[in-house]
């Protein structure tokens, strides 16, 4: 496949909690989302704009179900910061070829750590992960707290898992995954060159978006340390800040 639109780039890699949606439970902005699936139907039709994609920590279902509402038919998503890409145009599921079945069964053996650890505390380990494992708990202040402990617990076992804070959750995926090497993956098979492409991110996890692309945006609800990555930062939050942004690259 090679995608190439007339406009400055081609492709918009978008994280979604944060960005696209809420991160708390809060119901998502549907006009603003069907704001977004307009842009991608002209995108997809005229090739005059950059298709928005995506690419999160959140389990690949949930990316794929934002992937379709938007109306992205054409360019893989990105799901679990990494471990997985999905295809719209052939409902294809792909995990990263470098997570080996050793691999695997250090995310098992953390997974088991973690419950025999902090299960009486009711940290729930979100559902939907296949080779990474998130931690939610009501009180993010206790969530925070308990960082140090699971990267030290990690490291005495020499398990290559990294560690890693959003706003709600708390993230360990395999250090040799992440949204950076599933951009590269992204890139490779849809023959888009990093120069045409654009990011949005609002925490530090969406560095590795920053690091991919040619330009990098932030709505305004972003983390002081990801908005000295970007070129742009939206006076708008959340869905209308990515609106904006798009507007800004489009124009
Ligand atoms: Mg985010």
């Amino acid at each position: 496949m090679q995608f190439r639109t007339s406009g400055k780039y081609d492709l918009v890699i978008c994280d979604i909690d944060g960005c696209l949606s809420p991160e708390s439970h809060a119901p998502i902005n549907i006009s603003g989302l069907s704001k977004i699936a307009d842009h991608n139907r002209l995108a997809i039709q005229n090739r005059d704009r950059p298709v928005v994609t995506l690419c999160s920590g959140r389990p690949i279902g949930f990316v794929e179900c934002l992937c379709r509402l938007i109306q992205n038919t054409l360019i893989p998503c990105i799901g679990e910061n990494g471990v997985w890409l999905w295809r719209p145009a052939d409902n294809s599921f792909q995990c990263d070829p470098a997570i080996t079945d050793e691999h695997l069964e250090f995310v098992h053996e953390a997974r088991k750590l973690l419950r025999s650890l902090f299960q009486a505390s009711d940290v729930v380990q979100q559902p939907g992960k296949s080779a990474s494992v998130a931690l939610y708990h009501p009180d993010t202040a206790y969530l925070r707290s308990i960082v140090p402990t699971i990267a030290e617990e990690f490291q005495k076992r020499n398990w290559p898992i990294r560690v890693s804070m959003t706003w709600l959750y708390i993230n360990c995926d395999l250090g040799h995954v992440n949204k950076g090497t599933a951009i590269a993956r992204l890139l490779s098979e849809t023959g888009i060159a990093a120069e045409r492409t654009a990011g949005i991110g609002d925490t530090m996890g969406d560095r590795f978006i920053a690091e991919c692309v040619s330009w990098f945006g932030c709505p305004a609800n972003s983390e002081a340390e990801i908005q000295k990555a970007a070129a742009f930062v939206s006076p708008h939050e959340e869905v209308e800040g990515v609106l904006d942004i798009l507007d800004h690259l489009v124009h």
